[in-house]
């Protein structure tokens, strides 16, 4: 009979006890401060753009290597709206393979990335595991709708999460990026008609290179081929075209179509136009107009004076070539002995060819010469100081150039 009246009396306390179980999902139990789901990537409200700059940290660090990442030069940074260079282009991870592992999140030196500890970073169910292949659409959905309302990085005071869950004031925490009060900075922005994004500074100029190359192209079309040049050139090209042919390889369609172009020229005929494109591609190659002669006895003029300021002698040999560009400049006949100092390889007639050798391919051009000395130089004071003797090579050079080693001598 006790007995029966104590079975009673505890249904009748559990009966009377508030339910734990709740109605999920229309009802949700808070999640603790320290757990985690998946990550995610943080949405940068300032320059309306993710903050993740692709640099594949995280992806070589991760263990199970289920992410993926590239990275691509950033539109607006040109534009002078963002202050990174560089932007992630395209951005994988598989959750199926995820370990929740956190290092990725450890490792980014961006702040670009946070383990979701909210109740969406946990509701993933789906019926094919290949829809948990997530792109950079869907890991910064979260942020970029202000939802990521906890992110859960280790770096950051774990105070400031377990003084929310308290009800007490948080402590300031470093990280800006992807919170709500970021979100709603942003929209404040745009409802003013400020835009969403701040701009830092002015646009950047296009690239001086870039410049150049639209500029070199352009150059190169008006540049027109003397037929003795053109002949050179239909030759060189054939023997290519024949090299080809012996191994049994069919000639690229683009070789013959400048090797139609040339002969074209060289018999004063109109230029093919599909070969005229190809050849304006290598268009480098063509005869040295006035104006590029002139650029390029510019700089050597500054060389020129360069070595004067040293109260050095100026080569003869930067003598002859600003000598032979003034003259193409000028449309004058190139002096024979400039003409001479160009390789027999570039016909000796062709005066670009021949700059070039002098200035750039020449090994003995005063700017190597005076390298390879001041090498050699470097690697003597180096072995003196250390107290080696001068390897026979580095005083083989500084012998050539009548260096003594004791003028080195620390
Ligand atoms: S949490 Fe770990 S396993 Fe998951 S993506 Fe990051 S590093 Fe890889
Ligand atoms: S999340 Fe961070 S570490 Fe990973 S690629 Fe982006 S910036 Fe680099």
């Amino acid at each position: 009979m006790i007995g029966m009246l104590k079975g009673l009396a505890t249904t009748l306390s559990t009966f009377t006890r508030k339910p734990v179980t709740i109605q999920y999902p229309d009802e949700k139990h808070p999640l603790p401060v320290r757990q985690r789901s998946f990550p995610v990537l943080v949405w940068d409200f300032d320059h309306d753009e993710p903050a993740c700059t692709g640099c594949n940290v995280c992806v070589r660090n991760c263990p199970v290597d289920c992410m993926t990442a590239t990275m691509m030069d950033n539109p607006k940074y040109a534009e002078g709206l963002s202050d990174r260079r560089k932007i992630v282009e395209k951005f994988w991870i598989d959750y199926a393979r995820c370990m929740r592992c956190n290092i990725c999140v450890e490792v980014c030196p961006f702040e670009a990335i946070v383990m979701d500890n909210n109740w969406t970073g946990h509701e993933r169910a789906v019926f094919d595991r290949r829809d948990l292949h997530m792109d950079l659409d869907d890991l910064t959905w979260a942020s970029r709708n202000g939802l990521l309302t906890v992110p859960f990085r280790p770096q950051d005071s774990i105070d400031y999460l377990e003084a929310i869950e308290k009800g007490e004031e948080p402590p300031p925490i470093s990280f800006k990026f992807a919170r709500p009060e970021a979100r709603q900075a942003q929209l404040e922005r745009i409802a003013r008609g400020e835009g969403p994004a701040i701009r830092l500074r002015p646009p950047e100029k296009p690239k001086v290179a870039a410049v150049a190359r639209a500029g070199a192209a352009a150059e190169a079309e008006e540049e027109a081929l003397s037929p003795k040049k053109a002949r050179a050139k239909r030759m060189k090209l054939e023997r290519e075209a024949k090299e080809y042919e012996a191994r049994g390889e069919p000639v690229p369609a683009e070789l013959q179509a400048q090797i139609a172009r040339y002969r074209a020229i060289e018999e004063g005929k109109p230029v093919p136009a599909a070969a005229g494109v190809a050849a304006a591609a290598g268009g480098e190659e063509g005869a040295l107009s006035p104006k590029k002669a002139r650029a390029k006895r510019m700089k050597l003029e500054r060389q020129a004076k360069e070595y004067e300021a040293r109260g050095e002698p100026v080569p003869a040999e930067l003598l002859a070539q600003i000598a032979e560009y003034r003259a193409i400049e000028e449309g004058k006949p190139v002096p024979a002995a400039v003409g001479a100092a160009a390789p027999a390889a570039a016909g000796g007639a062709q005066p670009k060819a021949a700059a070039a050798a002098g200035v750039v391919g020449d090994p003995n051009s005063p700017r190597k010469q005076r390298a390879r000395r001041m090498r050699a130089e470097r690697a003597a004071r180096e072995a003196l100081a250390r107290g080696e003797p001068v390897p026979p090579e580095v005083k083989a050079v500084l012998d050539e150039f009548g260096i003594s080693i004791e003028s080195l001598q620390p």
